[in-house]
């Protein structure tokens, strides 16, 4: 929420006015903060090394929050490995210079095709969702002659309390075995030729300002390693998943990295076994912000709607989740097209795009003329991510701030590109 600041009547990220970066670059465009990535990446390895866990501990970022190749390279920079949940995402971390063998291949249907290329580049483990999914890689894995490492996506069945479709450690969700199941899944994994068992993960949910479900899951999670202790199964590093929420509006605050995972580091401190973290959104949702232009003012009887040019297919949160981002204008302008003072009034901010589910934000209080910039704030993180042509419409541009520079880390797209790989009939 705090990415862009005010400075001489324009909000700035870092050293560059949003205004220049509209004049350069177009709207509707995302903005990302290089310094805002860092610092939320840091937060997770200073409160690990403030509870003495960093050497133990590696951070995995769920790259399908945002998977421009800039933003993976930050953070394979500093030092982070990478969340994957297909061989698409696989391709981007290898292109944005990120280790094989800090990688975790999560997700519930992996092709044959993703498993041998991630067998191929020797991924540090592969979290495995289903007992077929198991005879699939070990049957991979004898093929190309190599040990597949495994985790067990367990679903302690805790409620995160979140969002409906964004909550996963259930008992009902599609994801993980069900946690009466495990054991018997993990002496079946044993017993595979071309398996190692290494570990065990959960992700139970995504923007989770509670901090007690995490720890309850880990509770569940350490239970499950002690009685495969019994069996003989040794499991080397316990994977929480991600799902740390982000403060979206001021009146709902977010705890702070080091007090999310402090009751999860409490019950972890005194084992012996790894860990991993596997954040997504908290690592770049407040780095990024949406750049977008009014173009039309539509004063109706019912409703006022500013019609701008980001949509739902730049940015689908709202219209999908029913997510609220704040909206802020850009720069104040005090008057009127026709000189008289400006005054507030309450739009519908919406997109272009034929569809009623085409908003961005309902009953914002906002005093705008046409042609005005707004910044769609804390959309770091299943924005561009998420981003479709509808419409037919060229995805935004992205930008990375880096001080005083802005960097331009992905071209807007045109028409041509959109339907080049169609083909009209013979
Ligand atoms: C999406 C996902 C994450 C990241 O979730 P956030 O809520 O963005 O932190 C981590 N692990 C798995 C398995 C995921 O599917």
């Amino acid at each position: 929420m705090t990415l862009a600041f005010e400075r001489n009547g324009s909000l700035c990220v870092e050293g560059v006015s949003l205004a220049d970066i509209a004049a350069r670059f177009g709207t509707p465009c995302y903005v990302y903060s290089r310094a805002a990535l860092t610092q939320a990446y840091l937060s997770y390895t200073d409160t690990l090394r403030a509870h003495g866990l960093i050497d133990r501990a590696m951070v995995c970022y769920a790259i399908k929050a945002n998977s421009n190749l800039a933003v993976l390279n930050v953070f394979a920079r500093l030092g982070a490995g990478f969340d994957i949940v297909s061989g698409g995402e696989l391709a981007r971390v290898l292109a944005a210079g990120g280790s094989p063998d800090k990688i975790v291949f999560s997700g519930v249907g992996k092709k044959p095709a993703e498993i041998t290329e991630a067998l191929k580049v020797g991924i540090h483990c592969f979290n495995i969702e289903s007992a077929s999914e198991l005879t699939t890689l070990n049957e991979v894995a004898a093929r190309l002659e190599c040990i597949a490492k495994i985790s067990l996506r367990v679903n302690p069945d805790v409620d995160a309390k979140t969002h409906p479709y964004i909550s996963t450690g259930l008992k009902s969700s599609k994801f993980g075995v069900a946690y009466t199941e495990a054991r018997a899944i993990y002496r079946h994994a044993a017993s595979l030729e071309n398996i190692k068992v290494v570990g065990i993960d959960c992700h139970i949910g995504s923007q989770i300002l509670d901090p007690a479900p995490a720890a309850e899951a880990v509770d569940k999670l350490l239970a499950l390693v002690d009685a495969l202790a019994e069996d003989g199964i040794v499991i080397e590093h316990i994977d929480v998943g991600g799902g740390m929420g982000i403060t979206y509006r001021s009146d709902e605050i977010a705890p702070s990295t080091a007090e999310y995972l402090a009751p999860t580091l409490a019950k972890l401190a005194s084992r012996k076994e790894k860990l991993i973290f596997e954040p997504g959104r908290s690592l770049v949702g407040n780095a990024g912000l949406l750049l977008t232009r009014v173009d039309v003012l539509k004063h109706g009887i019912d409703k006022n709607f500013a019609i701008v040019d980001a949509a739902m297919n730049d940015l689908m949160r709202p219209a999908m989740y029913d997510a609220w981002h704040e909206i802020v204008k850009v720069q104040s302008t005090p008057v009127g097209a026709d000189d008289t003072p400006l005054q507030k009034r309450t739009y519908e901010i919406v997109g272009p795009v034929c569809e009623s589910g085409d908003w961005l934000g309902h009953d914002r209080n906002l005093a705008l003329n046409e042609g005005d910039l707004l910044a769609i704030l804390s959309a770091g993180a299943y924005g561009m991510a998420m981003a479709s042509n509808y419409n037919t419409r060229p995805r935004a541009v992205e930008v990375m701030i880096d001080g005083c520079d802005a960097h331009l880390i992905r071209q807007r797209e045109n028409a041509a590109q959109l339907f080049a790989l169609e083909s009209l009939l013979p």
